[in-house]
């Protein structure tokens, strides 16, 4: 029986003859004429004001923490409902995570339960666009600017994605997105930082680059290059960032075939969704999503677990994820709740993902004619 896994990595088919180029150039380390076309790309794309390539989220998001001047015992407020690396990045800072419940409907933290989490010490939101759907901002960036918090967007899913026709990433202060394979734009590992206020342009590149001004050393703007801040090394060489362009050219293509899949699931669930046996992704207005994911959920924990069984003796590998973070060894650890966080944990046991990747279109028909059955 062929089995139809959960992810598989989409290639153009350009992939090779663009390394094969940064091979030629004989130019691997980073921030060569590949890395350049991907930083253009991105800046063009989202509108942020400076995108960096980095070597995944996680780098992205260490790199915010550190252009938040994060110190220890600041705290930052996230959803628990999502990868360690959110908050991860600020507690290597130092930082108090502070967990925040998610909203019934995109699964984003509740911007209602935002303000309530505040304090002195609060310093920065982590909005988290969960499935590349965007959370509130227009309601984040209003609690962030009446309490001079920065608003750093952990947009891991959310590649292509759009809030009120904003690209996500560029909304908040700073924003990171992920080119890990399991996302809908790859290069292996990879991923970038964008800033969007510039106040945070020059001490990104520092950042990123060791501590050090190399970068204004060669545009020409400083005659000798040396350490000025702390930093360590976040870019990726040129042969990833060549991988990369390849999916860039093909972004839209790829976001397009995503979004025929997402519907086609969407479309033949509907039934099921009315009969009572699941609930379907909600995606509110003026939000356009990347189709990063299909998750549907189901009443309770212990009919996931029998429809994963069944559909995974049907060779259909569908999965879960997240712990929440508040209910992880770590999260105990090095965080808190704010308030109760009722949805993350009821959601968080209920929510099943279906296999998603560019390809899949017979195998679909499959998974969808085993859900079925297993409902
Ligand atoms: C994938 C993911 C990350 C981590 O991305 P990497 O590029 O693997 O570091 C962080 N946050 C969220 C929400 C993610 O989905």
């Amino acid at each position: 029986m062929d089995t139809i896994p959960f992810n598989k990595p989409y290639m153009t088919g350009r992939e090779l003859w663009y390394i094969a180029q940064a091979h030629t150039n004989g130019h691997l380390a980073g921030d060569g004429m590949f890395t350049k076309k991907c930083h253009a790309w991105l800046e063009a794309r989202t509108g942020a004001h400076k995108a960096l390539l980095t070597h995944s989220c996680t780098a992205s998001l260490d790199m915010a923490a550190m252009l938040a001047d994060i110190q220890p015992g600041d705290e930052v407020i996230m959803p628990s409902y999502t990868f360690v690396s959110t908050a991860n990045a600020f507690v290597l800072r130092g930082g108090v995570p502070v967990f925040v419940d998610i909203r019934p409907d995109t699964l984003n933290i509740d911007e209602t339960g935002i303000e309530a989490a505040i304090t002195p010490r609060t310093k920065a939101i982590v909005p988290v666009h969960y499935a590349g759907v965007a959370c509130e901002m227009d309601a984040i960036m209003d609690i962030a600017q009446r309490h001079k918090l920065l608003v750093i967007e952990d947009a891991a899913q959310a590649v292509m994605s759009t809030y009120k026709g904003k690209s996500l990433g560029a909304v908040g202060h700073l924003g990171a997105y992920s080119f890990h394979e399991t996302k809908n734009i790859i290069s292996g590992e990879g991923g970038a930082l964008l800033v969007n206020d510039d106040r945070f342009a020059e001490r990104a590149e520092i950042i990123r680059e060791k501590g050090t001004n190399r970068s204004q050393f060669f545009r020409g703007q400083i005659d000798k290059y040396t350490w000025v801040d702390i930093g360590s090394s976040y870019l990726p060489g040129e042969v990833i960032a060549a991988f990369l362009w390849a999916q860039m050219e093909e972004a839209q293509n790829i976001t397009q075939k995503r979004l025929d899949i997402w519907r086609r699931y969407h479309e033949a669930l509907a039934p099921l969704e009315v009969a009572g046996k699941l609930r379907r992704p909600i995606i509110p207005e003026g939000c356009r999503h990347n189709a990063h994911m299909y998750y549907i959920l189901l009443e309770s924990l212990e009919k996931r677990t029998r429809v994963i069984a069944q559909l995974k003796e049907q060779g259909v590998n569908a999965v879960f994820h997240y712990v929440p973070l508040h209910s992880s060894p770590a999260g105990k650890k090095y965080g808190r709740s704010s308030g109760e966080l009722r949805h993350t944990d009821d959601l968080a046991d209920r929510l099943l993902r279906l296999p998603l990747w560019v390809g899949i279109d017979e195998a679909q028909q499959k998974v969808i004619a085993q859900l079925q059955s297993a409902l």
